[in-house]
């Protein structure tokens, strides 16, 4: 034991067996990849196993794509490109709809596996199958709405008629830490638009999309629309892809770093891309809040996904008058927290994906710690099958310790204390990323005033759960561009046209008929 560590929440946890109802689950999961329609082997026959992170066993052996069947994916994308951008919105609509109603039916199945691949615990993954069915049912609404414009040019001299177009063949890479809403969220969208896809899941999350597009195809998705193929050569493959002059557009959600590498690929084609990169999100807590009200949202807003969230509350700012009572009830919540695999009763924690992301929140407190922060409970792994740690509050996080830069991406509560709004702005808005922030407050002109200064794209106020389907999801600074979902989703995979007309008018022999 460091001295980092506290005795409040476990260090040891034992092991669990798979259950016949998991064995059962799994042998529904398509093992190959997408392509055209057709569930195949990879080209050259190799596959990859997906691992239980509460347990470390391995659930399933897929298909590993290479580069030839990303191109293959690529091929069926442009194959089917002009009967699906032609296909009537309304068809559109309808097997989206259907998607989403298959969806709900099988909800309990898609629920246990994101906590078997993932480990969230159950009552989560629930939350993400509607959450994430909420992009399908939002999107088969969006389809029949793709509007344009006919207008009289200020001169009265022509008329500009806007429409707008599937922007063609799509690409989206999608990261492990929401198996279905990541994907939900770019898919709806690109096949309402009237786009065709290849999708690269996560490596370490791949079966809830292999199972969603069979449930996609079962919906009267037609044969190439959609295509999927998980891989653990990801640079390699989607190279060819976002250097090939068929692929219109590339949507990413996942690390910063890895998103300035993409970005830096498509600009060769000048290729159309959305960005959903990482957060650092602040959490402000003013002398003036509702504390019960900013108790739950931090517990929401922290370890929802045992804090692996891009919308995490990372920083904790709060005022110095209630700084001790709010880390005391928060504590005391905290410490309450159960730690398991997600398939048991009563978790809220969960594991973390794998051991880097243990060793990297333990890292976090660690170099806090040592800085001065105070541990209140937690700090430290939990040894055992599986990759836990800890649930966690610090305060008296020291200005300077590495986790007010970085994402924690783990179950860390963060405290630091300010003075003055002028402060706590200019901490918050004292990081590269700018997804998302929270902030809690009793007095509306304060909130109005954090609606304006907070470099974020989203603002929880007095809440700690901003996600909805209808609301455009997105980041400023180097959190990211474009949005999904609201009416802002669709647009992201639409080009817009205009034809210019002169007055019709013109003639008086035209005007006369
Ligand atoms: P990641 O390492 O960037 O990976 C994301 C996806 O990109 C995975 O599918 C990954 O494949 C793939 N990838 C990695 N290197 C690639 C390359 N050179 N070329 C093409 N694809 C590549 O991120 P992650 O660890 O999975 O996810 C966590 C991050 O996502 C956090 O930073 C989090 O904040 C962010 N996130 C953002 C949002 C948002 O909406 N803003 C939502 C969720 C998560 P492999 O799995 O094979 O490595």
């Amino acid at each position: 034991m460091t001295d980092t560590q506290q005795t409040t929440q476990p260090t040891t946890r034992p092991a669990t067996q798979q259950s016949e109802a998991e064995r059962a689950l799994l042998a529904k999961v398509p093992t190959g990849l997408l392509v055209d329609g057709t569930w195949s082997q990879a080209a050259d026959g190799a596959t990859f196993p997906v691992v239980d992170p509460a347990t470390g066993e391995t659930l399933l052996e897929i298909a590993d794509a290479t580069p030839e069947d990303g191109v293959r994916a690529l091929d069926a994308a442009d194959a089917a490109r002009s009967a699906w951008a032609t296909t009537p919105p309304r068809q559109r609509a309808e097997v989206l709809r259907r998607a989403f109603d298959l969806l709900q039916e099988r909800r309990e199945d898609f629920a246990l596996l994101m906590t078997l691949e993932m480990g969230k615990p159950l009552a989560e993954a629930r939350g993400e199958v509607t959450y994430g069915g909420e992009f399908l049912r939002w999107f088969s609404e969006e389809a029949v709405r793709i509007g344009g414009s006919y207008g009289t040019n200020p001169e009265g001299s022509g008329r500009a008629i806007v429409t707008h177009k599937p922007v063609g063949p799509a690409y989206l890479i999608t990261p492990w830490n929401f198996p279905l809403a990541m994907a939900t969220r770019k898919i709806a969208p690109a096949l309402a638009a009237g786009c065709t896809v290849v999708v690269k899941p996560a490596e370490l999350t791949p079966l809830t999309t292999l199972l969603f597009a069979d449930l996609l195809l079962e919906a009267g998705v037609p044969a190439g629309v959609v295509n999927v193929v998980p891989t653990t050569h990801a640079g390699p493959l989607s190279e060819p892809l976002i250097a090939d002059p068929r692929l219109r557009k590339l949507s990413f959600t996942g690390s910063t770093p890895v998103g300035r590498t993409l970005l830096a690929q498509a600009a060769q084609n000048v290729l159309r891309t959305s960005m959903e990169l990482g957060g650092n999100a602040p959490f402000l807590v003013f002398a003036d809040a509702d504390l019960d009200l900013a108790v739950e949202g931090a517990l929401a807003a922290k370890f929802r996904n045992t804090g692996q969230a891009c919308t995490a509350a990372n920083r904790f700012l709060v005022h110095e008058d209630v700084a001790e009572e709010f880390a005391r009830r928060v504590t005391a919540r905290v410490e309450a927290m159960s730690v398991g695999r997600g398939t048991e009763d009563g978790v809220a924690i969960g594991p973390l994906i794998d051991d880097r992301a243990v060793a990297k929140a333990h890292r976090l407190v660690t170099d806090a710690v040592e800085r001065g922060a105070v541990v209140r409970t937690g700090g430290h792994p939990v040894e055992g099958p599986g990759t836990f740690y800890a649930p966690t509050v610090l305060t008296d996080v020291q200005p300077g310790s590495d986790l007010l830069r970085d994402e924690i991406f783990g179950p860390v509560l963060a405290i630091r204390s300010f003075r003055t709004e002028g402060e706590a702005i200019a901490a918050a808005n004292d990081t590269e990323y700018g997804l998302v922030g929270y902030a809690f407050t009793e007095d509306p002109a304060r909130g109005q005033r954090l609606m304006e200064r907070l470099e974020t794209g989203m603002l929880g106020l007095n809440t700690g759960v901003v996600s909805n389907a209808s609301a455009p999801f997105g980041g400023v600074k180097q959190s990211g561009l474009g949005r999904e979902g609201g009416g802002e989703g669709i647009a992201e995979y639409l080009e817009t046209m205009y034809t210019l007309t002169p007055d019709p008018f013109r003639s008086t022999e035209g005007a006369a008929r």
